[in-house]
Formats: C-alpha cells, sequence, structure tokens
C-alpha cells in the first residue's frame, strides 16, 4: 500500500487540512508474484527433462553407443523425456490461449455416453497393468450433447488416468454418469492414494501437484487438472474434487446438454 499527503490550501494559502490518499498495490503485485512464480515453474520443469536428455546423449556420444543393449534404454528415456516435453509445451499453449480467451471451441452434437465407453476402453490396457478394476457405470440413457468433443473428452481423459496414476493396486476406478433436467454428470472415483486435506483447495492450480517427486516419476505435470476445469466452465460446466488421504478421490463434473435434445 502507497500512502501519500496532499495538503491543499485556501485562497489566503493557507493550509486547511491534509488529504490522504492509499493506494492499493495488492492485486498488481499477487499477479506479479503469480507470473514470476509459473516462469519460475516452468523453467523448471523444462529444465529436467533437458538434463536428463543432455546427460543421456553425452553418455551415448562416449562411448556407449556400441553396447546396442545400453543404447536402446538411454535412448528410450530420451524419448520419454522429450515426449514430456512436447506434453507440458502443448498444455501450457492451451493455457495460455485459455489466458488471453483465444480457445476456439468446435462445439458439435455427440454422444457422451460413447465418448465415456471410448475412454474407459482405452485406460482397459493400463488398468490391468496396474491391477485396477476399471468400470464404466452408466445410471440412465445418457442424453446428446452439443460441446466441444475433442475438449469435454480430454478433460476427461485427464481425471481417468489420474485416478489410474494414483490408484491402488487391486483397487477400482468407477466412471458413472448420469442425466438430470438439461445436465449431464459425470462421477470419476478411485480408491487410491487420496489428497490430503490441506492441498486439496490447491489442486486446480497450475503446477501443483502432491508430492513432485512422486508425482513426476509418474508423468504428471500439475496442469491436468487446472487444464480439465478450464474446459468444463468455458462450457458453462463445474468441476468439483473431493477426498479422503488414504482413502478415495472423486471428481464430479456437471456440463449442461446445451439443449440439443
Ligand atoms: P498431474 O499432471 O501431476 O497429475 P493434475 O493437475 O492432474 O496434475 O493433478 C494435480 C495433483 O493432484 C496431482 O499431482 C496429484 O498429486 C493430485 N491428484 C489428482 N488426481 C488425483 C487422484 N485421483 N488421486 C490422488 N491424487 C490426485
Amino acid at each position: 500500500i502507497r500512502i501519500y499527503f496532499v495538503p491543499f490550501k485556501m485562497d489566503n494559502d493557507k493550509t486547511a487540512g491534509i488529504v490522504c490518499v492509499f493506494e492499493d498495490f495488492t492485486e498488481q503485485f499477487n499477479l506479479e508474484v503469480a507470473r514470476r512464480e509459473f516462469v519460475a515453474e516452468v523453467s523448471h520443469e523444462l529444465k529436467t527433462p533437458l538434463f536428463i536428455i543432455k546427460t543421456h546423449t553425452e553418455t551415448l556420444l562416449n562411448g556407449y553407443m556400441d553396447d546396442k543393449k545400453m543404447a536402446k534404454k538411454f535412448l528410450s528415456t530420451i524419448e520419454t523425456e522429450a515426449d514430456k516435453m512436447t506434453a507440458l509445451v502443448r498444455n501450457l499453449l492451451d493455457l495460455s490461449k485459455f489466458d488471453v480467451q483465444k480457445f476456439e471451441m468446435k462445439k458439435q452434437v455427440f454422444s457422451i455416453d460413447q465418448m465415456l465407453r471410448g475412454i474407459v476402453n482405452r485406460f482397459a490396457l493400463e488398468a490391468e497393468i496396474e491391477d485396477i478394476e476399471l468400470k464404466y457405470l452408466p445410471a440412465n440413457e445418457l442424453p446428446q450433447m452439443y460441446a466441444d468433443p475433442e475438449q469435454i473428452e480430454r478433460a476427461i481423459v485427464n481425471i481417468v488416468s489420474n485416478s489410474i496414476k494414483y490408484g491402488e493396486k487391486g483397487g477400482y476406478v468407477n466412471v458413472a454418469a448420469g442425466s438430470m433436467y438439461n445436465e449431464v454428470y459425470i462421477k470419476v472415483e478411485d480408491n487410491g492414494h487420496g489428497i490430503p486435506k490441506a492441498d486439496l483447495e490447491h489442486v486446480f492450480d497450475r503446477f501443483f501437484r502432491v508430492d513432485r517427486a512422486r508425482t513426476r516419476e509418474k508423468g504428471g505435470t500439475g496442469l491436468g487438472l487446472s487444464i480439465a476445469k478450464e474446459i468444463i466452465e468455458s462450457h458453462g460446466g463445474s468441476i468439483v474434487i473431493e477426498s479422503e488421504y488414504g482413502k478415495f478421490t472423486r471428481v464430479t463434473i456437471n456440463l449442461p446438454t446445451a439443449n440439443v435434445n
């Protein structure tokens, strides 16, 4: 806060009083802090995979190329890290489009039921590998939607993939859905790690991860939920997360069907 004292005078040049001006810079200050934190986060997120790519390439160039088995392992790590960087940059570009409101929505009529079946099928193998029982549970016949299918799918994929990533071996992930009036709800629930209470309100923040080291190992960037939130809210919907640490996590999306039925 900046404070100014400005004296004001009468016609005879005598000071009649003092005006005190308070200028509140909190908002600009917060924005500036957020911007700096964001730049620091992005730099850090890019530095880690770059470092791994660089050291692995160096090792290869310094003689490991002849060891075919080792070389293949190193190249595969380089590829994984490059993929992570690509995903990160893509997510960042999309978020910046949301920020400057240049996001082009390509709305069309589609079946949310088919979309959910497709997503669950796509994750079936991953779930099996992780020993997680993944199920699609529609409560009633779902109506057609009028929305951007690619974006909606992306939001749901981010949530389902979290439930599998942070799920429990031998546990479950349920994708339930139903409709009420002109709305569709989608609930993704798992009985995995859960999220500590204090962290819950931050999970939609950009780059927020409950356990940095562990989530990075799992390929997380901390952008999945913030992107999902932007997408759902730009469609006039809502997204809520509930969780109990060590017990369960449930993400509920409500989306207007946009009256196509
Ligand atoms: P990430 O790409 O790291 O998964 P998200 O934005 O999707 O980022 O999620 C933010 C953080 O919230 C994750 O890093 C993880 O710590 C936590 N989280 C999200 N979904 C779940 C879940 N189903 N179970 C436990 N933790 C979760």
